[in-house]
């Protein structure tokens, strides 16, 4: 094994290694420069705490937050690894000690604010101590251009002069080239080379429902989610201190947070909330920023967010342990409104239209029906080109039964060109169903051809047709005022019979239940550790996700490890935390499965593994050009079980070869294009309104086959 992969699981107690980490860290120790872009929770952290590991001189870590270096130092030393922080707010002997901590070269890492750096001592303690790597952290702050800039960042530029030497890694989650360029600029890297990881955090579940009844939704949300941490995010003050209110009056454990509160009561709360003993905080932006816990489980949004980047950090920081976390966004167009209220308060044009366009962004996510993952992603400039992420709303949605809405989309345009191309959505809604509404009459709209004649549809029903038309681009929206536009597109539906399909719901998708299962262990054994967790945290006075991460404790509750052995196979677990902590959850774990005559599973962690890698199995073995009839032999299971395989295989990035799949399907070449024009109109989050469509001239083998060759074909 690598001396690297070793301390992978030695000190830290991963098995593998997450995209690019080895890379920048073999860059990192080859004393290359290094500008690394990884998004919140993309396990940043590691690629320079390793190198440092493995350097015989000393690391600097330049961090802004003093919290955030603390949290950083607990969770090392929890790791049995000696690093240490020198700043203003500890006591004069806590300093000494810490200092001759690196003075004595027993401390590898050290932790420093920006303006520590110049200070005499801490000059004279570095070369004392051999500086051999400087890792400058949130380097974004060193830019103008990013949203939080510092200027004592400004200063460190100096660095990379002052220590040719030491090799120096920047790292950010600000993905802006702009601030790119500035940071290698302005921190004076040498031939540095870029690592730029995908924005795309796979394990935060996206959704979006209408906002009906917000309280009531979200109390419905909460209660899937119970015994869990997760932040709710609101417009104003006022909101997160009534919403704190109700939601504490019903028995949620909640603690708002806002600019209203004094400074203690809000790092009050927040210590509340990051030691596990309040679940949710109920906030305004101004929360999240040092927040380091990585257990968060879900993220609310009461309101709109004014943009798609705040949306994704404020998202972002849930799920930072990689365990499934969820996301709604309750969105409304009242929401919409609002805020483009306080826009248009704004005297500068340029800043009225940019924030404009970012709402328009943000208000065509929320209304998007493909997958979710295709506007966030492409959004921050990344190329996206899965079709189902399997983790968002409209992915994983019910057979959604698609129906011909030609006449409703050819009343709509025409009623959009006849007004003149200059309103919005609920306007043109308006004109369709007849109102007499003073506008109208004013506009002598109510001569038109187009007047009351949509009275078919109720407006929750008509609202739905113009969200469908801006997603299939026969519409755009003006992004200063609104107004809706035909696209050349357009033209096509209303003067050459092209079809348009979608769908009229009577009443709109507004339940916030979870979606998808959750992951199957033992929860009442779960909540037994997660109490333990924090027992031991509390006497210790560090965040329980300090001692054990989420995934640790549900890999517990799931695989039952029965000794220090199997204990040892858990993800974050290493040789320092089973010293620690070993012998304290594996008695519990036994006790647990003693008293509920669970019996001891066994070498559970390798079957797991191998059970997980079926699909990849099955795919390479169907590239040998083996039969699905065959494999399916081989393996004792059922045909369409090795099809589900290979759905899996493709849906995971993988590729089959096209030639041998088309070989398996039985359904003749005119039906196989139908169904495949479909896949490319409809979507392939479901196949049973196919199976309705077609009936018995396909089989369900037949559908799935092709869904696979569909997607098999956009890789
Ligand atoms: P970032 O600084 O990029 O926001 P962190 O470094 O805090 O992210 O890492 C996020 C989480 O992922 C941490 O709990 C960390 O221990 C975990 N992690 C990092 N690398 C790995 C890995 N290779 N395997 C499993 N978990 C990892
Ligand atoms: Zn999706």
């Amino acid at each position: 094994m690598s001396e690297i992969k070793q301390k992978l699981k030695t000190v830290f107690g991963y098995d593998s290694f997450r995209p690019l980490q080895e890379e920048i860290i073999s860059n990192i120790l080859s004393k290359r420069d290094s500008l690394i872009i990884m998004p919140t929770g993309g396990g940043k952290s590691l690629c320079y705490q390793i190198p440092a590991l493995l350097f015989k001189g000393l690391t600097v870590v330049i961090s802004p937050l003093i919290s955030l270096m603390k949290d950083q130092v607990e969770q090392l030393k929890q790791l049995g690894v000696d690093a240490v922080v020198l700043n203003s707010s500890l006591t004069p002997e806590e300093y000494s000690y810490n200092f001759n901590c690196v003075k004595s070269k027993k401390a590898k890492m050290l932790y420093l604010a920006p303006e520590s750096l110049f200070k005499d001592d801490i000059q004279w303690l570095l070369n004392e101590a051999g500086l051999e790597s400087i890792t400058v952290d949130e380097a974004h702050c060193i830019s103008e251009w990013g949203h939080d800039f510092r200027k004592e960042y400004r200063q460190l530029g100096i660095l990379r002069t002052k220590y040719p030497d030491a090799v120096c890694a920047a790292l950010t989650a600000t993905a802006t080239p702009r601030v790119q360029d500035d940071i290698v600029k302005n921190l004076n890297l040498v031939n540095s080379q870029k690592f730029v990881a995908s924005f795309d955090r796979k394990n935060l579940f996206l959704q979006v429902v209408p906002k009906l009844d917000p309280f009531l939704q979200t109390v419905e949300f909460l209660n899937e989610h119970k015994n869990q941490s997760g932040i709710i995010y609101c417009f104003s003050r006022r909101q997160v201190d009534e919403l704190h209110e109700d939601l504490s009056g019903i028995g949620f454990s909640t603690k708002p947070y806002h600019a209203g509160l004094s400074d203690a009561e809000r790092v009050t709360n927040q210590d509340l909330f990051t030691n596990d003993k309040v679940d949710i905080i109920i906030a305004t932006i101004a929360f999240g920023m040092g927040i380091n816990k990585s257990n968060v489980r879900f993220v609310i949004h009461y309101d709109l967010p004014k943009n798609l980047e705040s949306y994704y950090q404020e998202i972002g920081r849930s799920g930072r342990d990689g365990v499934r976390a969820d996301c709604l966004l309750l969105f409304s167009g009242s929401d919409t409104a609002k805020i483009n209220y306080f826009i248009n308060q704004k005297e500068d044009a340029v800043e009225r239209i940019s924030a404009k366009a970012h709402l328009d962004a943000m208000v065509r996510y929320a209304e998007y029906d493909g997958c979710r993952r295709q506007p966030l992603i492409t959004y921050f400039g990344e190329h996206y080109s899965k079709v189902n992420c399997g983790m968002c709303d409209n992915c994983i949605a019910e057979a959604k039964v698609s129906e011909d809405i030609t006449i409703a989309a050819q009343k709509f345009l025409s009623a959009v060109k006849r007004t003149g191309e200059i309103f919005g959505a609920g306007y043109i809604i308006d004109v369709l169903t007849g109102s007499e509404q003073e506008k109208i009459l004013r506009n002598g709209h109510h001569n038109l051809t187009v007047y009351g004649i949509g009275k078919e549809y109720t407006k929750v029903q008509w609202k739905q047709i113009p969200i469908q038309l801006l997603n299939k681009n026969y519409l755009t929206r003006d992004v200063e005022f609104g107004g809706l536009k035909l696209t050349p597109s357009a033209i096509g539906v209303l003067f050459k019979k092209e079809k348009v399909f979608g769908r009229v719901e009577a009443k709109v998708r507004s339940s916030t239940k979870r979606l998808i299962l959750k992951e199957d262990y033992d929860e009442e054994l779960f909540e037994i550790l997660r109490q333990k967790r924090r027992q031991i945290a509390e006497a210790r006075n560090v965040p329980p996700y300090v001692i054990f991460s989420d995934r640790t404790l549900i890999e517990m509750a799931k695989e039952l490890p029965q000794n220090e052995f199997q204990l040892s196979k858990i993800s974050g677990i290493g040789e320092k935390k089973i010293k620690s902590y070993g012998s304290i959850f594996l008695i519990l774990i036994k006790s647990y499965c003693a008293q509920k005559n669970i019996p001891a599973k066994k070498s559970v962690v390798i079957i797991k593994k191998t059970e997980r890698k079926r699909y990849i199995e099955v795919g390479q073995e169907f590239n040998k050009n083996i039969s699905v009839e065959s494999i399916a032999e081989t393996m004792g299971v059922k045909r369409e079980t090795i099809i589900k395989h290979l759905f899996d295989y493709v849906l995971n990035g993988n590729k089959l070869n096209p030639d041998y799949l088309q070989s398996e399907v039985n359904s003749g070449k005119e039906l196989q294009k139908n169904i495949l024009n479909e896949f490319k109109r409809e979507g392939t989050s479901a196949l049973s309104p196919l199976k309705e469509k077609f009936g018995d001239a396909v089989t369900y083998d037949d559908l799935h086959l092709l869904r696979i060759i569909f997607l098999n074909k956009s890789k």
